[in-house]
């Protein structure tokens, strides 16, 4: 089998990079679209009534944008009460004046002609999509009394709560950890639970910051900035790119990034941790590494040197198929360009079964090359929490829980962290009815029918329970098999609790009033927390009463935050002395040889874990981001849809050819767990083992009226493989084959 993919590596990737630029100038050209549709936009606006109230008739409202987690700061032109523009925020370091596609398209969200108008309760079978409009005391009294039976029956551990990371997280926590329920979903366990984990466990926290302002040379292994966009992150990399910044990406398939990359390499998948152990190889034999650094602030040096001795890059070679003198010299420049350099912790790298490792093993060559708080190094992720302490409201202490976690954490999976979960394993514990039956599922903002893999298994599991409540702005597939549907006001329409970035406060409020019956979230579990009995731990008159309360410390209005959007406290000028860095690990340094995995009985050090390959016929089926679409909420957006309406499935000219494919022909593709009919994009820019298909596409919800049945879902084909260390979901091990329809 190694020979046979030895010989798809043998098919050269001539591609020249003129020539895929050119095959992907649709979606550049889509970029460039979102930017220029202002009369679309107006149009949108234009077509609702002249009751929508606005906060003003003209003029600019200072807000925080919401098509993705990374919160850029938006300014949101009003003309004739009506909303028709989105631009960046000059003054936000996530935004620094622009904002990206989705942002710009932020206006198809709020007017989207599918938008849920008023609270749904079902009334036809599970999924038949019947359901009639009730008032907000209906649907709220009806959720109250469904859920407190579901308590007294079962108990409060026997209801899920889960949701996605947003401003709002800790008012859902809120009503999950009043109510007494252990069962915490995010989307985090589907998304980069590995990387999380394993910076966790070398330096104690969650991810590194990166000096991109003054480094000289950056390696990713499955970060595509270029594509999944973290708007302040991506315009870091093009300013570095334009600098001369060496960047060199591992990928198997030819990304936007990979195209503007000094160098791509494109890496079988699953395969990278041999890479970067081989560079850990060549910088350590050559003593290339930072010994006053290693000996200082790292414990377990020793250890690795014994685990790395047979890791040469020509071993490497044969498992990644990148060639041994590439990868020597990439670990000689590396070190060269050390510390102004660093190796991504990345976040699509979390998507194989021996992703942890990989992600430890990037850890650990960041540090033995001593970049930490160096300039054009690592550095402390600027954090959200910190900056100035604002003020809370009082509430009585939570109930004790102590039901165990459904999703196995902590006591199967003792490495993950409790805020990640694993929310695939939420889902199997349905199915399976252990430790313990669940009775009902409260799902805010989020869509588990799209976002974990095995659609068909999700689907199952909503069958069994006795009941499943969705907030959204959308019908989403979940929300077309729930009990009840809650509409919720869209970012432009609602407050939500204050934002703290480099330690400056930032607001979210309302260009707009809600359009039809929607609300915001901090109404909504207020209303509901009340009707659960449980009002003392929601003591807010309303959405600016709550903001109030946490601006009390500051010397601020919420009226005078209103008008800028943010507060910036003084600074302080003092001169702090250089402190040595602290690292939040048990020896209080960075654990090269990690002291929790030792006393849990594994290999303390990163060592090689051959993740399993594809058989005859099969293989590696790939999913990654593009520019314009959020993975699963952006498809029924009618702006983002008219640049990027569905997804094709990649496979290269080789590949096709052996199976008799053309471009655009119908194929069907299939996994152990699922098939389905799409079409072929034949293309250079994929090795020739693997296939590729952006996800978030094959909606099964009726009320998505422009995304419904467009494309296919990958959570169709994929199967749920899952990490025991990290809990990450390991998306691309799953298998496919591909055949004319
Ligand atoms: Fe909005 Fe784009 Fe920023 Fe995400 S990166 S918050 S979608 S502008």
């Amino acid at each position: 089998m190694a020979n046979k993919e030895q010989e798809n590596a043998g098919m050269e990737f001539t591609m020249s990079r003129r020539k895929f630029l050119g095959l992907s100038a649709a979606g550049l050209g889509g970029v460039v679209a979102a930017g220029a549709g202002f009369e679309k936009l107006q149009a949108y606006a234009a077509s609702y009534g002249s009751d929508v109230k606005t906060t003003i008739q003209n003029g600019e409202v200072h807000s925080l944008c919401e098509m993705c987690v990374w919160r850029c700061g938006l300014i949101a032109k009003v003309r004739e009460g009506k909303i028709v523009k989105l631009e960046g925020n000059p003054h936000h370091p996530h935004s620094r004046g622009k904002l990206c596609p989705r942002g710009q398209a932020g206006l198809g969200q709020t007017y989207d002609p599918d938008r849920l108008k008023w609270p749904l309760i079902r009334t036809g079978k599970r999924g038949e999509g019947k359901f009639k409009k009730v008032t907000w005391g209906e649907a709220l009294d009806y959720t109250a009394q469904r859920m407190l039976d579901i308590k007294k029956r079962y108990g409060a551990h026997s209801i899920i709560f889960s949701t996605t990371h947003n401003l709002i997280q800790q008012q859902f926590e809120n009503l999950l950890w009043a109510f007494g329920s252990p069962n915490y979903g995010t989307q985090r366990g589907l998304c980069f639970n590995s990387m999380i984990t394993a910076n966790k466990l070398t330096y104690g926290f969650d991810e590194p910051g990166r000096d991109y302002k003054n480094t000289s040379y950056i390696i990713y292994a499955g970060r595509n900035l270029f594509e999944a966009i973290s708007n302040s992150e991506t315009q870091d990399l093009v300013e570095a790119l334009s600098k001369g910044v060496k960047v060199v990406v591992l990928d198997p398939r030819f990304s936007k990034t990979a195209a503007r990359a000094t160098e791509w390499l494109p890496v079988r998948p699953g395969t990278d941790l041999a890479f970067f152990l081989a560079m850990i190889h060549e910088i350590v034999r050559n003593d290339l590494y930072d010994k006053e650094f290693v000996s200082k602030y790292t414990v377990g040096f020793e250890e690795l040197e014994q685990e790395i001795r047979d890791y040469t890059p020509e071993w490497a070679e044969r498992q990644c198929e990148i060639p041994a003198e590439t990868i020597r010299r990439i670990a000689r420049e590396f070190a060269i360009a050390s510390p102004r350099a660093f190796a991504h912790p990345n976040w699509r790298t979390s998507n194989f079964i021996n992703s942890f490792q990989t992600e430890r093993a990037i850890a650990v060559l960041n540090a033995i090359i001593g970049n930490w708080e160096k300039t054009g190094g690592q550095c402390p992720l600027e954090g959200e929490e910190g900056g100035v302490e604002l003020g809370t409201i009082p509430q009585p202490p939570y109930p004790r829980i102590r039901a165990l976690r459904l999703d196995g954490v902590p006591w199967k999976y003792p490495t993950v962290p409790l805020k990640l979960g694993i929310f695939q394993n939420l889902r199997d514990a349905i199915l399976s009815g252990k430790p313990y039956q669940a009775h009902g599922w409260f799902i805010y903002r989020q869509n588990p029918l799209s976002s974990i893999s095995d659609r068909r298994k999700t689907l199952q599991a909503l069958a069994k329970l006795d009941f499943i409540a969705v907030t959204d702005i959308l019908m989403n597939d979940t929300a077309y098999y729930a009990d009840v549907v809650f509409p919720e006001a869209t970012y432009l329409e609602r407050y939500d609790p204050l934002a703290q970035v480099e330690g400056s406060v930032y607001l979210r409020q309302p260009v707009i009033e809600p359009l039809f019956e929607s609300k915001p979230g901090l109404w909504i579990f207020k209303e509901l927390g009340i009707r659960l009995g449980l009002k003392d731990y929601f003591n807010y008159a309303d959405e600016e009463d709550y903001i109030r309360a946490q601006l009390k410390p500051l010397p601020i209005t919420l009226e005078e935050l209103k008008e800028t959007g943010h507060y910036r406290p003084p600074q302080e000028e003092e001169e702090k002395a250089e402190q040595p860095p602290v690292f939040q690990t048990a020896s209080g340094k960075i654990e090269i040889s990690s002291s929790v995995l030792e006393k849990l009985g594994h290999n303390p050090v990163p060592h090689w874990e051959e993740a399993p390959r594809p058989e005859e016929n099969q293989f590696y089926l790939l999913t990654g981001k593009v520019a314009v679409h959020t993975q699963f909420s952006t498809q029924n957006n009618q702006l983002l849809h008219d640049l990027f309406p569905t997804n094709p499935v990649w496979i290269h000219p080789l590949a096709a050819e052996k199976y008799g494919i053309e471009d655009g022909d119908e194929v069907f593709v299939e996994s152990r767990v699922g098939r389905v009919k799409t079409h072929a994009m034949v293309t250079e820019g994929i090795r020739p083992d693997c296939l590729f298909m952006v996800p978030g596409f094959g909606h099964i919800s009726k009320g998505l009226r422009t995304a419904f049945n467009q494309g296919v879902s990958d959570s169709d084909l994929h199967e749920t493989i899952t990490d025991p260390i990290s809990g990450s979901q390991a998306l691309s091990q799953t298998f496919a084959k591909i055949y004319k329809a």
